[in-house]
């Protein structure tokens, strides 16, 4: 074990795999990380099985990548269960499928803490509760672990019936491939919290409201639509990448000198102390609970404001210069 900053960090000589010999393990769901998961698992000698709804779409490519695919029911029996469905869908899977055969000594698995954290799944005290979360979508989980590497993943605990969690959850980590790159322990609090303010102030909400009002700012002055799509969407990718393999300093390196001088001067003018405020008050509801009761009444009402909100961004001008532009981009994959 080393640590970075406050964090500690567990390698392959940290993580003991008995600890997960002789245990069963249950799958449910075969989605990004459920296929990863499973096939790492798999080939890292581990027993496993898929739990999947009768008629499930996903049954067919479990079998044909080798996996023994069982009804929900039985694969919530094994000793471990990893929750690997889309958060929205995990309560009810739990109240349905897994609370009515829990046995003390169980081990329930997460791969994102919202559920666990915000009281949606409520497990018994005598099962211990953990998480483990690759810092990467699930073909790369796959792939890499198949080329003898592995994503960085997040470990934690909420719960230790046995005393064994993290021994149990490291050793999860390390038949995913994580300890070959590296894992590093958070809880459930700092794992979901950062994940929610994350998507919605930078990731995902951020960057698109940047895109879009860049964009709109320049048609507005009457420049077209194409260059303004060119530079407000488009050339973000190369930044991005720049950024994920070398942070700042690769940016500042490989950007124009008049890039990097008017990026000093006025990113700041736009990312002011009023957005940072915003982004304080974005926190306080994902950490007071104000936004998962509200995604959670959401997902009661059949998601009626999320449709009928991305229906109208999707009609967004920006939409339609893109599909143009893009059409002249042979190299994208398209679907
Ligand atoms: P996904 O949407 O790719 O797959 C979910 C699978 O669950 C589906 O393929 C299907 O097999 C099954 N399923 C769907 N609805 C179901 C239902 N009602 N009952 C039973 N089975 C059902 O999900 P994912 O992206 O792999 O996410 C799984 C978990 O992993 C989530 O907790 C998510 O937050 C977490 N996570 C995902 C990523 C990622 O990169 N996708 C990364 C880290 C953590
Ligand atoms: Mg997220």
């Amino acid at each position: 074990m080393t640590t970075m900053g406050t964090m500690k960090v567990y390698y392959a000589q940290d993580a003991d795999p008995e600890r997960l010999k002789g245990k069963t393990i249950g799958i449910l769901g075969y989605g990004s990380q459920g296929r990863a998961h499973a096939l790492n698992l798999k080939d890292s000698g581990c027993d496993v099985v898929v739990g999947l709804r009768e008629g499930s779409p996903s049954a067919q490519r479990a079998q044909s990548d080798g996996l023994p695919v069982v009804p929900l029911d039985e694969a919530a029996e094994r000793d471990v269960v990893a929750f690997l469905l889309p958060d929205p869908q995990q309560p009810a899977v739990y109240e349905r499928h897994v609370k009515p055969r829990l046995r003390a000594g169980q081990t329930l698995l997460f791969a994102h803490g919202f559920n666990v954290h915000y009281g949606q799944i409520v497990p018994p005290p005598d099962v211990d509760v953990i998480m483990v979360a690759p810092k990467g979508p699930g073909n790369l989980v796959r792939q890499l672990f198949a080329q003898g590497q592995g994503v960085p993943c997040l470990i934690a605990v909420a719960q230790d019936a046995s005393g064994q969690a993290k021994g149990l959850a490291l050793a999860y980590a390390h038949a995913l491939g994580g300890t070959r790159a590296g894992v590093l322990e958070t809880t459930f609090k700092e794992e979901t919290e950062t994940d929610l303010f994350g998507e919605q102030a930078v990731l995902c909400g951020g960057v698109t409201e940047l895109i879009k009002a860049g964009f709109e700012t320049l048609i507005e002055a009457g420049y077209a639509p194409e260059m303004a799509y060119f530079e407000c969407l488009n050339e973000l990718k190369l930044i991005v990448d720049l950024l994920y393999e070398g942070g700042l300093a690769k940016m500042y390196e490989f950007v124009s000198e008049t890039a990097g001088y008017g990026s000093l001067t006025r990113g700041s003018r736009v990312i002011d102390e009023h957005v940072r405020a915003n982004m304080r008050r974005l926190l306080r509801e994902v950490q007071d609970g104000t936004f998962a009761r509200e995604w959670v009444l959401e997902n009661q009402a059949n998601q009626a404001v999320f449709k009928a909100r991305l229906r109208e961004e999707l009609e967004h001008p920006i939409e339609e210069v893109g599909k143009r532009l893009r059409a002249m981009m042979g190299w994208l994959q398209r679907d």
